[in-house]
């Protein structure tokens, strides 16, 4: 099916019929699974650097986890220039070392892609590499930057997923990697920029009971969080020196990260959960693609069941 016909196939709902029943097949299954039953939902997240998908979406993956589903955290360029004193393939062992840390703690795969930091590009290659982990993994779910981010490898992270998008299902595209037959849902992770167009969260999740976890994820990340960051904002002499010191220091900060996009979604945190949404405390958000399947509302919250009413 080419995109157009995609479109024209969709109904005023916004999303493929054909393709909702299949999502709706997929994840009721899930929810009381039996011998026979299909498997627990697949959600790949890239992330630009061996740091964006723990940052993003570390509390998501710890809940998804906790339920049995299957995640896995890309990082498409390896991270070797991601330091002031410290480059190249060091770095990037370094690096690959923390985010391996990182999937211990939150239950979950990891892989850290060899293209360089900084010069992560819109290629063909690129997009045939994207295209090839989505199907690998059989993924249901993918997450990824938007394309409006800072940072240029962000930004084509975002494009070469977007590009992945439709090219999943093309059996003809990269035909030595069977396709998918059910188009993934896609989401992209939250951030700040308004221009063209802010943020907008389709699903908001309370990561309160995973928010340990999501710290000690964090603080394995020591090359970023414990240097570069901090040299990077002229506040390195601010860094503690102890290890319980800087667990704390990373507390701090996180915890105020995650309260920053609770405090920012109320509203959608609201009409999610009804007053309990109110005592959500720390929060991450994702926003749906609009290529890729469409999923109903009921069909989001059977992806995230945590982020809807008990
Ligand atoms: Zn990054």
């Amino acid at each position: 099916m080419n995109p157009a016909s995609q479109h024209a196939a969709r109904s005023r709902f916004g999303f493929l019929p054909q393709l909702a029943v299949a999502t709706a097949m997929v994840l009721a299954g899930a929810v009381a699974r039996g011998a026979d039953e299909p498997a627990p939902p697949r959600i790949i997240v890239f992330g630009a650097h061996p740091d964006d998908c723990e940052l993003e979406a570390g509390g998501t993956a710890a809940l998804w986890a906790k339920k049995g589903y299957k995640v896995k955290f890309v990082s498409v360029t390896n991270g070797d220039i991601g330091h002031h004193e410290m480059a190249g393939a060091i770095l990037a062992r370094r690096r690959t070392a923390e985010v391996k840390r990182c999937a211990e703690i939150l239950g979950i795969e990891t892989e850290v892609l060899d293209i360089h930091d900084g010069e992560l590009l819109p290629t063909l290659e690129n997009r045939r590499t994207i295209t090839r982990k989505i199907r690998e993994w059989k993924a249901d779910v993918v997450i990824a930057h938007r394309p409006n981010d800072y940072h240029p490898d962000h930004r084509y992270t975002g494009i070469l997923v977007q590009d992945a998008a439709f090219m999943v299902i093309v059996p003809s595209f990269c035909p030595d990697t069977p396709s998918l037959r059910k188009n993934p849902v896609f989401l992209y992770t939250e951030d700040d920029f308004k221009k063209p167009n802010p943020f907008a969260p389709d699903v908001v999740v309370p990561i309160d009971s995973v928010l340990d976890q999501k710290i000690a994820c964090i603080d394995a990340l020591e090359s970023q969080f414990y240097e570069w960051n901090p040299w990077l904002s002229g506040a390195l002499d601010k860094v503690p020196a102890d290890k319980a010191g800087r667990l704390a220091f990373t507390r701090g900060w996180v915890s105020g990260r995650q309260t920053q996009i609770a405090n920012r979604f109320r509203a959608k945190l609201v009409e999610q959960l009804g007053a309990e949404g109110r005592g959500v405390k720390y929060a991450e958000a994702f926003e749906v693609c609009e290529y890729g399947s469409r999923p109903s509302r009921e069909e989001l919250m059977r992806l995230f069941p945590f982020a809807g009413p008990k």
